[in-house]
C-alpha cells in the first residue's frame, strides 16, 4: 500500500484528548533502518559520514595543534564510527576514498601548512614511509589461501592457488569437484551453501544463455567447467541443491554443510600439504590476465586492482615523485614514535607535506604562481641557487649551523650505543658518517642526501659484522643506528623549516 492508516491523538485546547482519530500516513518503500543506519542505501552512509567529517570541530588550540594529537582525536571521533557503520552497509571505494580525502583535508587545516599534503602519503603505514593515519577506504586483504571441501560417500579438500582465488573459486570448485566423482547414472543430491550457483545450474539448461549469463563475472572458467559438467548429470545423476549454510536446522543437509565447512576451515592449517585444484585454463576467456603474484584473474581489472591498491600504490609512489617515496632503497625500521605520540610533532607534519612535495619553497611558490608578479625560484637567502626542497634542507648555508649541531649530537648517540661492543677503529666509520648525516654522499643510494625525507641510508656496511657474537645482535645494533639517524633526520628537517617559514612570515608582515 501507498499508506497506511495510523491512529492518533491531539492535546490541542478544545478537543477531547480521548478522542482518536486516524490519519493515512505515506509509506516509505524499500527502505530498511536497522541500528540507526540505513540498510541497502551506501549512498545514504556515505553522506552521514561526510557530513559527520565536515561538522567535526577540532578543539581550537592557541598553538598549531600537535599532528599526534589530530591523529588520537580522529581515530576516536570519526575512524571508529565510521567503522561502525561500514560494518553494517559498506559504500563504494570511490566514495570511501573521497571521505580519505576530506580528513586529509581536515588534518591540513589545522596543521597551517600552505598547500595540502597527499591523503595517500597520511594514509600508507609508517613502515611504508608514510604517516600511518588510518583510512576509511579497506586496505587490500591479507594473503590467504582458499580451500575447497566435498564430502559424502568421500571426502576431499583442494587448495586453490593464486593470490586471486577467492571464497567463490573455493565454492564453485567444491561443486566441480563433487559433479566429477558422482555417478553419472545414479539419481543423488549435492548440498551446497552458494546460492548462485545452485541457482544458476537450476535456471539455465541451454549453455547459450548459461554463457550469456556468466561472460563477465568473476571465476566464469569455474562456471563453464562446472556447467559442462551438470550436462553430464541432467537426467540421472547428480543434481545440486541450495541448503542455508551455518544454519540450526538438525537435517542431513545442515549436518553435511556443517561438516564440509569443518574440512576447509580446518585443512587451511594443513594447506601445504592439499592437492591443488586444477585451474581451468581450458575453459578461459581468449585472453585473460595473468601475473606471477595473483595467478589468473578473471575479475574485473577495474575491481581487483582496487582490492591491491596498497601494493599498487606503494609502487607507484615509488618510482614518481623524484624518488622522494622509493623508501625500498634505504634503511628498513622507522620509529613510530615521533608520528604516534610525540608530544611536539612538529617534524611529523613537516615530513607529511615533505613527503608529499606541499612545502611552499620558492620553486614551488613560483611554479604554481598565477598572478602576474613575477616570483624568482631563487634562494631567498641569497644564494645562487634555486631554492627547492633539497637547497633549503641539505645546501644552503643559512642552515649550516642548525645541521652541525644535529650531526654532532647523533655522533655523540651513536657513539654511546656502540662503543660497547665495537673497537675505536671498528667504530670510526659509522661514527664519521653520523657527522655529515645530513650531506650528499656515496652512502646515499642516489647519493643524494634525502634525510628531511625521512629517509636513512642503509648502515650495515659501516658497522663491522665480526664484532658481534650472533647475527641478530648485529642486526640490533644496525636497526638501533637507523633508528637514531631517523630521529635526528626529522628532527633537523622540523627545525629547518620552523625556521624557514617564520623567516617568511617575518618578510609576509614586511619586516
Ligand atoms: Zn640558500
Amino acid at each position: 500500500p501507498d499508506r497506511v492508516v495510523l491512529p492518533s491523538v491531539t492535546n490541542k485546547p478544545g478537543k477531547d484528548p480521548r478522542t482518536i482519530t486516524f490519519h493515512p500516513v505515506p509509506v516509505v518503500k524499500g527502505r530498511l533502518n536497522f541500528l540507526n543506519t540505513d540498510i541497502d542505501n551506501g549512498k545514504a552512509t556515505y553522506e552521514l559520514l561526510r557530513d559527520t567529517i565536515n561538522n567535526f570541530a577540532l578543539p581550537k588550540f592557541h598553538v598549531r595543534t600537535p599532528m599526534t594529537l589530530l591523529r588520537k582525536l580522529i581515530e576516536q571521533n570519526i575512524i571508529s564510527k565510521a567503522r561502525a557503520r561500514l560494518s553494517l552497509q559498506p559504500i563504494q571505494r570511490s566514495d570511501a576514498h573521497l571521505l580519505d580525502s576530506l580528513i586529509s583535508t581536515l588534518v591540513h587545516n589545522s596543521l597551517r601548512f600552505k598547500y595540502p599534503p597527499s591523503p595517500d602519503i597520511l594514509n600508507l603505514p609508517i613502515p611504508f614511509n608514510g604517516l600511518g593515519f588510518s583510512s576509511i577506504e579497506p586496505a587490500r586483504h591479507e594473503q590467504r589461501s582458499v580451500t575447497a571441501a566435498i564430502t559424502g560417500p568421500a571426502t576431499a579438500v583442494f587448495s586453490i592457488s593464486g593470490r586471486a582465488a577467492s571464497i567463490l573459486h573455493g565454492e564453485v570448485f567444491a561443486q566441480i569437484a563433487a559433479f566429477t566423482v558422482a555417478h553419472r547414472d545414479r539419481d543423488s543430491r549435492l548440498y551446497s551453501d552458494h546460492l548462485l550457483t545452485t541457482t544458476l545450474l537450476e535456471r539455465y539448461t541451454s549453455r547459450p544463455d548459461f554463457e550469456h549469463r556468466i561472460r563477465r563475472m568473476n571465476a566464469r572458467s569455474y562456471y563453464r567447467w562446472l556447467f559442462a559438467l551438470a550436462e553430464q548429470h541432467r537426467d540421472e545423476g547428480l543434481h545440486s541443491q541450495y541448503t542455508p549454510g551455518h544454519s540450526a536446522a538438525v537435517d542431513l543437509p545442515a549436518a553435511l554443510n556443517g561438516f564440509a565447512d569443518h574440512y576447509a576451515t580446518h585443512a587451511q592449517r594443513h594447506r601445504d600439504d592439499l592437492p591443488a585444484a586444477p585451474t581451468p585454463s581450458f575453459a578461459m576467456d581468449d585472453y585473460t590476465f595473468w601475473t606471477a603474484q595473483d595467478g589468473w584473474v578473471e575479475a574485473s581489472m577495474r575491481d581487483f586492482y582496487s582490492h591491491h591498491r596498497a601494493r599498487q600504490q606503494g609502487r607507484s609512489l615509488a618510482s614518481g615523485r623524484g624518488g622522494r617515496m622509493a623508501a625500498i632503497l634505504y634503511a628498513g625500521p622507522r620509529p613510530e614514535y615521533p608520528y604516534t605520540r610525540a608530544y611536539a610533532s612538529y617534524s611529523a607534519a613537516v615530513q607529511l607535506y615533505a613527503r608529499s612535495g606541499q612545502l611552499p619553497t620558492a620553486r614551488t611558490l613560483s611554479q604554481r604562481n598565477r598572478s602576474i608578479v613575477c616570483m624568482s625560484p631563487m634562494c631567498r637567502h641569497g644564494c645562487v641557487a634555486v631554492e627547492d626542497d633539497y637547497h633549503v634542507f641539505v645546501a644552503c648555508p643559512r642552515y649550516a649551523v642548525f645541521r652541525l649541531e644535529s650531526a654532532a649530537e647523533l655522533a655523540r648517540r651513536i657513539r654511546r650505543r656502540v662503543l660497547p661492543a665495537l673497537t675505536d677503529a671498528q667504530s670510526a666509520g659509522i661514527i664519521a658518517a653520523s657527522e655529515t648525516f645530513y650531506n650528499d654522499g656515496d652512502l646515499w643510494p642516489t647519493t643524494h642526501a634525502m634525510y628531511f625525507l625521512g629517509l636513512t641510508p642503509k648502515l650495515a656496511g659501516l658497522i663491522p659484522r665480526a664484532a658481534f657474537t650472533s647475527n641478530t645482535s648485529y642486526r640490533m645494533c644496525v636497526s638501533a643506528c637507523e633508528v637514531d639517524w631517523h630521529y635526528a633526520a626529522i628532527r633537523l628537517a622540523g627545525r629547518i623549516w620552523g625556521d624557514f617559514q617564520s623567516e617568511a612570515a617575518k618578510r609576509h608582515g614586511g619586516l
